[in-house]
């Protein structure tokens, strides 16, 4: 996948900075997007740059709003090219009783994790069916796939992601592109760690507690998957080699899904 173009969304942490660092290893020309520290994010930029030899650039776009997701995949075109890859990654978390989740919070929730890849492979499809190739990943979750109490807008939402996935995949698999989902299971990573306040508060569970009882013990591994396997995961449905591979959603889950 040398001297491809991609963007990652959600890539300041995460699976999603695991995904930008194993891609622009590959020879992915990449762009990052995300909140976090600005020095910070340049000095990331740089390192994945030095390392890998390729363009690392980067969009501060709030992919909330359906005009800055646009945005940024024109910024991108203009700065890489013509895009190959999308992996739309970014999420975000909120943890409450349905009587009590507040409307703000489903929105929000509805607007990152399922309407901005929406908008996203909207704007990237035109140039990749002109070129006749092309690589679209979401990240969707094991919640994409079964449900769990007390995160209604989030399993909504990715649900809604693999069947926006199987969608885009069967009306573009005449032309060289590819659309499919990874399912992780419990990934210790920011989006993890904010809501264990939260887990606690709905679960009356201590602290401490929270990680094993309600994420681990789903898990027949017992161990939390590493971001870099997802990002393996991603980079191969990015790659040639999964041609064939369209409409999937690929659980990365420590068997989670399994019973
Ligand atoms: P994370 O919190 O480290 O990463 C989330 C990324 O999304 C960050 O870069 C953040 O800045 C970005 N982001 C949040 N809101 C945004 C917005 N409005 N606009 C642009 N970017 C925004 O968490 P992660 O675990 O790496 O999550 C990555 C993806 O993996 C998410 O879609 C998440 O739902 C999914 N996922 C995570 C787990 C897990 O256990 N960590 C499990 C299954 C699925």
């Amino acid at each position: 996948m040398r001297n491809r173009n991609a963007v990652i969304t959600g890539s300041t942490t995460g699976i999603g900075l695991a995904t930008a660092r194993e891609l622009a290893g590959r020879g992915c020309h990449v762009m990052l997007n995300g909140f976090g520290d600005r020095a910070e994010i340049d000095r990331l930029c740089a390192e994945i740059a030095a390392q890998s030899g390729t363009r690392v650039v980067y969009s501060g776009a709030d992919l909330s709003r359906p005009d800055e997701a646009r945005a940024m995949m024109a910024d991108a075109a203009a700065a890489l090219g013509p895009i190959d890859i999308l992996v739309n990654n970014a999420g975000v978390q909120h943890v409450a009783a349905m009587h009590e989740f507040p409307d703000d919070k489903w929105d929000l929730l509805l607007a990152v994790n399922l309407s901005a890849a929406f908008h996203t492979i909207k704007a990237a499809l035109p140039a990749m069916r002109e070129r006749r190739w092309g690589r679209i990943v979401n990240t969707a979750s094991v919640l994409g796939m079964v449900g769990a109490p007390h995160k209604p807008a989030y399993v909504a939402a990715k649900h809604g992601v693999i069947g926006l996935t199987k969608s885009v995949a069967i009306e573009v698999a005449g032309h060289g592109i590819t659309c499919n989902a990874v399912c992780p299971g419990t990934v210790l990573t920011p989006i993890i760690e904010k809501q264990i306040a939260q887990q606690a508060q709905v679960t009356g569970l201590p602290e401490e507690r929270v990680l094993q009882t309600v994420f681990l013990d789903r898990m027949p591994t017992g161990r939390l998957v590493p971001p870099e396997e997802v990002a393996a995961a991603i980079a191969f449905l990015c790659s040639d080699a999964a041609a064939s591979i369209t409409g999937a959603a690929i659980p990365v889950d420590g068997g989670y899904t399994t019973h």
